[in-house]
């Protein structure tokens, strides 16, 4: 380690910036980011503010005049970017005074370097690499910004707003630090991570023995915290930031079948994992059952998380759950996850509307279909609407009898695309005429229906046509 990572307090002085064009504005937004109040030279023509805010602009000083000749009284650093011949002269100057000074891209007459920095408000990584390469400090920066909460900043300052209190209340300092990464750690760092302020300042404050609580000891009023994540289609890597996060904090996993085995990989080692799922034909432990057992788990105090397949709020029952929970007091929050229809859509190139052809799109579902009161068929014969069907396999002959029915063409074209983002996904195109034919191709579920014309831009219609092209070309050719 060749260079000390600090943090320069901006707030003492104000910093000289030296230099025009897009690297000195690139500086300048950091800096201005920073709380700087920055002295801006511009020695090679004007400055150029354009982008910069109000509040931003009131913290720069359009300083006129050779900054080689001006006052250095006060001034906390010197930045150069973009400032040619006259950044390095003013380099020397400031090292001949003490001033750190960065020029950029050039170590030689810098006396600090300029890290890669995440910045989350209180909590900032800076990422160097001493100065080899930026590119490089770049791929770490993305990685750290992957699984750093987008909230981990207001976790900081929510902590550095109790502390003193605690301090006082907590006398012994490795008790004190359990206590705070019990906070952390639990369902109060959960509510500030997920946005939720003004919950977390009450529930801190219903603590009513720190000590006990930083013991591990259940104090009456410690509540858990459910998330609701979905799992999207399959795929691990359709996880979002979020919902892996929650995985890796989570006490108790409450998972449905269609969950796959790669995803429940991802969850948190010591965590435990309920499937509570129905499969088709075979009862789960039914609704009511999952909402108390996941209001249980709260009340002990643990992180819970429901895990769903595809999104909570796609025929996942989700908003059944969040009602439950809100009615028990439960704090919870909602992660989204890709609908299956969406993964299709990506892994099949089935563009789910089309400029002029399809403006519309229908998620239904299908399980009781043959009931003719659950779906209203006529509601559905707009050919420029996209029809997606889940759990639409085995009523695949009452949808097909339904819309013709109702008007739409046999001709309609349809796919059924099963267990999609997966290893194992299959897809099978053809007309709606055809439709139980295709559910029987696919060798099981769980599969969606798309039915309407964009399913004719899809991936696997294009190459059955270009198959039958082929195929005629070669019949003409025998
Ligand atoms: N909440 C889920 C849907 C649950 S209903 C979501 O947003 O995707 C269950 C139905 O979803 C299945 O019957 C099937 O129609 C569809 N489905 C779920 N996962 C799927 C997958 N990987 N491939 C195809 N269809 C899927």
């Amino acid at each position: 380690m060749r260079y000390l990572p600090v943090f320069l307090d901006l707030q003492t002085g104000p910093v000289v910036l030296i230099g025009t064009g897009e690297l000195a504005s690139a500086k300048l937004r950091v800096l201005v980011a920073a709380g700087a109040r920055i002295r801006w030279y511009a020695p090679s023509g004007a400055h150029d503010a354009q982008g910069l805010e109000p509040a931003q602009l009131a913290r720069i000083e359009f300083a006129k005049g050779d900054p080689l000749a001006a006052d250095l009284a006060g001034v906390v650093a010197v930045f150069c970017a973009g400032a040619g011949d006259v950044g390095v002269a003013m380099a020397l100057r400031a090292k001949s005074v003490g001033l750190p000074v960065n020029v950029m891209d050039d170590l030689v007459h810098s006396t600090f370097i300029f890290p890669a920095i995440v910045d989350r408000g209180d909590v900032v990584v800076a990422i160097g690499t001493g100065g080899t390469s930026p590119v490089v400090a770049r791929r770490v920066r993305e990685k750290i910004e992957a699984v750093l909460p987008a909230r981990i900043g207001d976790l900081a300052r929510f902590i550095g707003r109790f502390r003193k209190s605690i301090h006082g209340r907590i006398g012994e300092m490795p008790l004190r630090r359990r206590f705070w990464e019990r906070v952390i750690d639990g369902p109060i760092g959960a509510l500030v991570l997920s946005g939720h302020k003004d919950e977390a300042e009450t529930a801190l404050k219903d603590i009513a023995d720190p000590s006990a609580f930083a013991r591990g000891e259940a104090s009456g009023k410690t509540k858990g915290h459910v998330t609701l994540v979905g799992a999207g289609p399959g795929d691990p890597d359709l996880l979002t930031v979020k919902a892996l996060r929650a995985l890796q904090d989570a006490d108790v996993v409450f998972h449905d079948e269609l969950v796959s085995a790669e995803i429940l990989d991802r969850v948190r080692r010591d965590a435990s994992r309920v499937p509570v799922g129905r499969r088709v034909g075979k009862p789960g432990v039914g609704q009511k059952a999952i909402n108390q057992l996941m209001i249980s788990a709260a009340k002990l105090g643990q992180r819970v998380v429901r895990l769903k397949g595809g999104d909570a709020f796609v025929f996942g029952r989700g908003g059944e759950e969040v009602e439950a929970l809100r009615q028990a007091g439960v704090a919870y929050s909602v992660v989204p996850g890709i609908t299956a229809a969406a993964g299709a859509a990506a892994q099949f190139e089935v563009p789910l509307t089309y400029r002029r052809e399809a403006l519309r799109i229908t998620f239904l579902t299908a399980h009781k279909a043959g009931d003719p009161e659950q779906v209203d068929w006529s509601a559905l014969t707009d050919t420029r609407m996209t029809v997606v069907v889940y759990m639409g396999m085995t009523a695949a002959p009452a949808v097909r009898e339904g819309l013709l029915a109702a008007g739409r063409s046999p001709l309609t074209p349809v796919g059924v695309f099963a267990r999609v983002t997966r290893a194992d996904a299959k897809a099978a195109v053809g007309t709606l005429e055809q439709l139980p034919d295709l559910v029987a191709s696919v060798d099981g579920g769980p599969a969606i229906l798309i039915i309407g014309d964009v399913v004719a831009h899809s991936t696997p219609w294009r190459r059955q046509n270009l198959n039958l092209i082929l195929s005629d070309l070669l019949e003409a050719a025998e």
